[in-house]
């Protein structure tokens, strides 16, 4: 079988696939450009939460729910430490309009069973005394956690090659089929490779993929930053904070190394750069609620883009030929989602059947009409022979990322 796309989601997919006795090739695209290199870390189904977006809650409570055991098995698989943090976050609002907002999504948190305990500003202080005298109060959620997703990847990586996973380097361009079945890929530099099952991991670019229909997945550009603390005081936790209507976050990793800054939301399409107005607003938010933080050295900024689907959430399961299976769509929550749909997809590849918890995010749900959907990959099944494919065309672009 072949993963295409070699982010956190396609590893995790590969890894415990491989792990499973499959024979399986990962096309692993451009690394650097990959949205789990960007990514700051939060695992944080609570904070994250959006009004709309409430259909998503389960699949984050139970991804969540499986990622103490998920780090452990990857570390002891690859030799290699994941950076997982159970420290609670800490979210904060810096004027009145801002706490009057907070207040908002407590309330909202409350009709849901969600756990947040409020804090005024002298606890808030208490808890992470870096924080500005200004903080107007704030919220204390144990069940939001963060993992240095740098780490994780790596070793998941190193495990997936461990347990036999073949890394291919170049890019998917066309995906084969032979009538209603898939049967490989074509790469951008024209190699073909034969497989009965293809998964699509490849985050942000899953709609540029031809011989499909265009997959409905989005860029959406995220600048983020990394900060070095020099041997200053760091934030204990993560800190999320309103302030003055925009939000911003401060994730530190364990060990003083960095603490990141994040992150701008924006509709921009593949856009690589990064803005004097998005490092700016980054820095001024975050400075605001830890004043510590203008101390630091500004180590790195990056762009990444966030796999978005129409409602947001991922988009597992079952494509549009037998033996195509997706696993995209994953947003603003594919490092917190990252065991949940390892689990998922694997277990839909060897058995033919998603498991419950992903069941509502199959691609037929954006479906108009409901055609017969394709059977599940079948584990016996040989690939035909390939059609032929359209020429390949030009390489997702690299992400500019600069080293300060
Ligand atoms: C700024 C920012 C902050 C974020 N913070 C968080 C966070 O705190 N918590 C959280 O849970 N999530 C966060 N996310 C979201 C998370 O990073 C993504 O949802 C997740 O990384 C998606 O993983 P993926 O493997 O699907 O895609 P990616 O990590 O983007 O990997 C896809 C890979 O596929 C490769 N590829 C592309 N096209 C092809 C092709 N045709 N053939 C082969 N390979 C190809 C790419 O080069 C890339 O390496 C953040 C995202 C951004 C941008």
């Amino acid at each position: 079988m072949i993963v295409v796309g070699g982010g956190l989601i396609g590893s995790a997919i590969a890894w415990r696939l491989a792990g499973a006795g499959r024979t399986v090739r990962m096309v692993v695209g451009e690394p650097g450009a990959a949205a789990s290199r960007v990514a700051a870390g939060m695992l944080a189904p609570v904070t994250e939460i959006s009004f709309t977006e409430q259909a998503l809650l389960p699949l984050n409570l139970a991804s969540l729910g499986r990622y103490e055991t998920f780090a452990a098995e990857v570390a002891e698989a690859s030799g290699l430490p994941t950076g997982l943090s159970r420290t609670p976050t800490i979210s904060v609002a810096y004027d009145a309009d801002d706490l009057a907002r907070l207040t908002t999504l407590k309330e909202f948190l409350d009709r849901i069973g969600l756990k947040a305990e409020r804090l005024v500003s002298r606890d808030a202080r208490r808890l992470e005394p870096l924080l500005s005298p200004q903080v107007r109060g704030g919220l204390l959620v144990d069940a939001d956690w963060s993992i240095d997703n740098r780490l994780l990847w790596a070793a998941i990586g190193a495990a997936g090659r461990r347990a036999g996973v073949a890394e291919v380097d170049g890019f998917v361009h066309h995906v084969r089929r032979s009538g209603t079945q898939v049967s490989g890929v074509t790469l951008a530099d024209g190699t073909e490779l034969d497989a009965a099952v293809v998964v699509v991991a490849c985050g942000a670019w899953a709609g540029q993929l031809t011989g499909i229909d265009p997959l409905p997945v989005r860029p959406v550009k995220g600048q983020i930053l990394r900060l070095d603390p020099r041997g200053l005081p760091q934030p204990s936790q993560t800190v999320r904070a309103i302030t003055q209507g925009s939000e911003v976050y401060v994730v530190p990793r364990a060990g003083g190394r960095e603490v990141v800054v994040g992150a701008t939301v924006e509709e921009k399409g593949f856009d690589r750069g990064v803005t004097a107005d998005g490092v700016y607003e980054l820095l001024r938010d975050a400075r605001r609620v830890l004043p510590m933080t203008a101390e630091y050295a500004l180590a790195e900024t990056t762009v990444g883009w966030r796999p978005g689907s129409p409602d947001n959430a991922p988009i597992l399961g079952p494509g549009e030929l037998d033996g195509l299976v997706l696993a995209t769509g994953h947003y603003r929550n594919g490092v917190l989602l990252t065991p949940v749909t390892a689990d998922a997809i694997s277990a839909y590849v060897l058995t033919g059947e998603l498991p419950e918890e992903a069941r509502a995010f199959t691609l037929e749900r954006f479906a108009t009409s409901h055609p017969t959907p394709p059977s599940p990959p079948s584990p016996a099944s040989s690939p035909p022979s390939s059609p032929t494919a359209s020429p390949p065309t030009s390489s997702p672009p690299a992400p500019e990322t600069v080293q300060l």
